[in-house]
């Protein structure tokens, strides 16, 4: 078996810190490449909203440049000691993205939180992590918080 890639998708979640740990050890037993993405909420997407064209253009350039900092700030300590990092920052409905990107990049584990960031999005799009499970096209480890 031969791990190359590994995908860490993160909504900079308390759930998704925890799950970091994995992704850091395994990427360094296997010299595998971490690619660290977040996807951004295409809201208009998911719901159908009408929302005028310009506003929208701006508040996801908005959000953009903030989830690309933060990603740049995420997990600074514990991936400081692996070797071969890439972030992206994506826009859509996040499990579909996480699927298209594994399929897309040859992806061949991908590790995931049980818990995720709670409120509307939860609301609007239910578990992340179920649908990662249930449509990826390679294993998936999922990491749960011990409090659940
Ligand atoms: P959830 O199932 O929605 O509670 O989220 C579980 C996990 O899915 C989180 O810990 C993250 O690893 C991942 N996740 C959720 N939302 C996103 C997102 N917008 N971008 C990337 N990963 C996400």
């Amino acid at each position: 078996m031969e791990i190359k890639s590994i995908l860490f998708p993160t909504d900079f979640s308390e759930g998704s810190s925890q799950a970091l740990k994995y992704a850091v050890d395994l990427a360094n037993r296997y010299g595998a490449k971490l690619h660290l993405i977040h996807v951004i909420y295409d809201i208009t997407r998911a719901t159908g909203w009408y929302v005028p064209h310009r506003s929208v253009e701006e508040m996801y350039k908005e959000l953009e440049q903030g989830a690309k900092k933060e990603l740049e700030r995420f997990g600074v300590e514990e991936l400081s000691g692996v070797k071969n990092i890439e972030r992206s920052v994506h826009m859509g409905v996040p499990h579909e993205e996480i699927i298209k990107f594994a399929k897309e990049n040859k992806i061949d584990l991908i590790i995931i939180g049980t818990h995720g960031r709670k409120g509307i999005d939860r609301i609007l799009f239910g578990s992340t992590a179920a649908q990662v499970v249930r449509f990826a096209p390679c294993p998936v480890l999922t990491v749960r918080l011990p409090q659940y």
